[in-house]
């Protein structure tokens, strides 16, 4: 999909690759997650190896230069050629000159997506040369004509049946092909005869390790071993960012990079080449070992990596180790695939920085949009990558180079942005959702009754995007804030009060949803906390999702400024919305001074978190509502989860007597404003489909994030409730 392509032929693109092949991906990546957490639960050092490797990662890419200087001289000692390629063409045409030296007439490859970033492969056979893949997913690929859709698993979109139907219909095959292994020893036998005859075997290399110029091959197939040291020629295609200076540092790699992508603890071959090596050639034909020199040439290329690495934001997508598992954990990819999230060669979370850094913002911006923002990837990451930032930062400068758009007009005063003109005006809406909330309470009931008015619900559809089958939110006739003033503040004197909070008074809970910022507000008082709800804007949350990041950055520091005094004072500040609470946490790193987000951090509490800590530190739970053993479904917004902040309220929901059962899907499908995108609300219902599947039939529903409610809403046409309303006081 290009950058270009508009919102029906988004939606249209979609939507087919929902119904080829989503069902296949899915049950994919289904399976792979389960393997990976399992992985990492049997893994007690996975978070300690992570920090090891991005400190690793970080070093590398700090000494680049050196390390290519060092493995040059490594390289050259062992008898084999380094190239350094500055862009595709020049790695294709050095890769096409060693075999028009040695009169090379095969090739054989194994997987590897820095080949595909050359599309080296149309390359070489426009030379005249036959290519052949020798990974079992990508020669179904070569055969059917496709590009991967994983970078891992690149075939993930296929199914088993669908496989056999190509191989039946491709080749002249005495019996059909049916079974998996069927499928897999036909594939064994044909591209074993392919490698025994081929001239140059090319490969990849997941590390390289500059002191002793050896490559690294992590494979569960053995082929890349067998293209690398058949042939009599190796060529090895590695990004710079593969660079590592020793052995010493492969380690956690080798740790972690199965795990993450299969759920191994380690695969079936990690092969370490120090080429070209001194075994002797193979000549098939005379059935004895050849008499051939062996040739080692490795190409490293640049393709805009030298600047991603001078990038600040990009910078870290050069420690990505391309397992995959960011893909694997993206609900939207779970849905719809890599054919649909990627771009020219990248596809899954990480896919934006690259593309971003080798094929340029335009690649990226196909896709970009469907990040959601929703974190699981952090976790999965083994190099502790901030996929979510990376997109952001991709978001902001697709919006800072998007053309002056002749509606900018129409939101003039309802956009109190630090955006240039020419801001896409459906991002300009939705990041500046709190004019339009304040708005809307101001006006209740009159805006609930315009909104819900078919006119008015197809400009909003044309204007700004919002789907006309999505139900709006109701705005309440009393903002939170208000109510707490009219109430004339806290009914536990400061003077009485075991702790003083602070209620922030995000967006939703203040225009849309006050009685939660109520049941907070009497919880708290019944476990002796003096509560104060002071007037503060919106966090920037809203703006950052839509890459609007200095908007973001200067609500940020509206908000700290407001809050600062009560920090000092020594006040917990404590935040009912979850995406708000995971800003404050996370993002708050990015967009305030260092010290200023510590401080803020420290002092901040998601409700639920805060109960507990409360109660555990001795305050009465009788005082608020019992469950008596009543069954709840439980549904942890994406970003507590990411945080771990979502097991709180089923902590406490279960000291108070609840019997709690959680959702165990990735993403609720509504993941903030995303579901409410004309161009992505089928999307958005095919990702929430597994949670209204588990869920049905449940009697009471809580979910903490306002989007997960409206998604339940929609899905299972029922209302849920935040926790702190479940549990407070009448
Ligand atoms: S960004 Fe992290 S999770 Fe994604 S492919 Fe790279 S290393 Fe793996």
């Amino acid at each position: 999909m290009s950058h270009t392509h508009t919102d029906d032929e988004r939606a249209q693109e979609i939507n087919r690759l929902l119904a080829s092949e989503g069902d296949a991906v899915r049950e994919n990546a289904t399976l792979l997650n389960r393997q990976r957490y399992d992985a990492i639960d049997e893994f007690p050092a996975y978070d300690e190896y992570r920090s090891r490797a991005r400190e690793i990662k970080e070093a590398a890419i700090a000494d680049l230069p050196d390390l290519l200087e060092r493995v040059t001289e490594a390289v050259e000692e062992n008898g084999g050629s380094v190239y350094l390629a500055e862009d595709a063409a020049d790695a294709n045409a050095y890769v096409e000159s060693v075999a028009a030296d040695r009169d090379a007439e095969s090739v054989v490859k194994s997987k590897s997506m820095t080949t595909e970033e050359l599309e080296l492969n149309d390359h070489l056979e426009a030379a005249g040369l036959e290519v052949w893949e020798t990974d079992l997913g990508e020669f179904v690929l070569q055969v059917a004509e496709e590009t991967p859709s994983h970078i891992v698993g690149p075939a993930m979109h296929k199914s088993e049946a669908e496989i056999a139907r190509l191989f039946n219909a491709h080749f002249d095959l005495e019996e059909p092909l049916e079974t998996a292994q069927e499928l897999t020893r036909f594939a064994r036998d044909f591209l074993g005869e392919r490698i025994r005859e081929a001239d140059v075997g090319v490969t990849g290399a997941n590390f390289v390790l500059a002191e002793s110029g050896t490559i690294v091959l992590v494979t569960n197939e053995g082929n890349a071993r067998k293209s690398a040291v058949t042939p009599d020629v190796h060529v090895a295609v590695a990004g710079v960012e593969k660079l590592l200076p020793t052995v010493a540092e492969l380690e956690p790699f080798v740790q972690l990079i199965a795990r993450a992508a299969t759920g191994q603890s380690i695969a079936q071959y990690v092969t370490m080449l120090s080429p070209p090596t001194e075994s002797p050639t193979l000549d098939f034909e005379a059935d004895e070992l050849g008499a051939g020199e062996r040739e080692f040439h490795l190409v490293l290329l640049d393709n805009g990596r030298f600047d991603m690495r001078e990038d600040e934001e990009l910078r870290e997508t050069l420690y990505c180790i391309r397992c995959g598992a960011c893909s694997n954990a993206c609900a939207n990819f779970q849905s719809v695939g890599g054919h649909a999230f990627g771009g020219e060669t990248y596809s899954g979370g990480i896919a934006t920085g690259w593309e971003a850094g080798v094929h340029g913002y335009d690649s990226a911006a196909a896709f970009n949009d469907l990040c959601t923002g929703c974190t699981r990837c952090v976790n999965a990451c083994p190099v502790e990558i901030d996929i979510p930032w990376i997109n952001t930062v991709v978001r902001d400068r697709l919006n800072r180079g998007a053309d002056p758009d002749a509606f900018d007009h129409l939101v003039d005063g309802l956009s109190p942005d630090a955006e240039e003109p020419g801001l896409p005006l459906e991002k300009r809406f939705f990041g500046n959702f709190e004019t339009a909330a304040r708005l809307g309470s101001t006006t209740a009931p009159v805006s609930n009754w315009l909104a819900s008015a078919g006119p008015v619900r197809t400009l909003l559809e044309r204007v700004v995007g919002i789907d006309r089958r999505r139900e709006l939110p109701t705005f309440a006739r009393e903002s939170f804030g208000s109510w707490f003033e009219r109430r004339g503040g806290s009914r536990i004197d400061p003077g009485d009060a075991t702790r003083e909070a602070i209620v922030y008074p995000d967006t939703y809970t203040n225009y849309l949803s006050p009685e939660r910022g109520k049941a907070t507000v009497r919880t708290l008082e019944r476990l002796g906390v003096h509560v104060r709800v002071p007037p503060l804007g919106e966090s920037g949350r809203a703006p950052l999702s839509q890459g609007m990041v200095e908007t973001a950055r200067e609500r940020a520091r509206a908000v700290y400024a407001g809050l600062a005094e009560h920090v000092d004072a020594g006040r917990d500040v404590v935040v009912i919305e979850p995406s708000d609470h995971a800003l404050f946490c996370r993002e708050y790193d990015r967009l305030l001074v260092e010290e200023s987000a510590r401080r803020l951090r420290e002092s901040t509490y998601d409700v639920m978190e805060y109960v507990y800590g409360l109660l555990e530190n001795g305050a009465d739970s009788h005082a608020l509502t019992a469950g008596d053993g009543r069954e709840i479904a439980y549904h942890g917004h994406c970003q507590a989860r990411t945080l771990g902040t979502d097991q709180y309220a089923v902590a406490v929901l279960e000291r108070l007597g609840y019997d709690v059962r959680e959702s165990d899907v990735e993403c609720c499908g509504m993941a903030g404003s995303f579901g409410y995108k004309r161009a992505y609300y089928e999307l958005s219902m095919d990702v929430g489909q597994p949670l209204a599947e588990s869920f049905e039939g449940e009697a009471t529903i809580l979910a903490s994030g306002t989007s997960c409610g409206d998604q339940l809403e929609s899905l299972l046409g029922r209302g849920s409730r935040h926790p702190i309303e479940e549990i407070a006081p009448p």
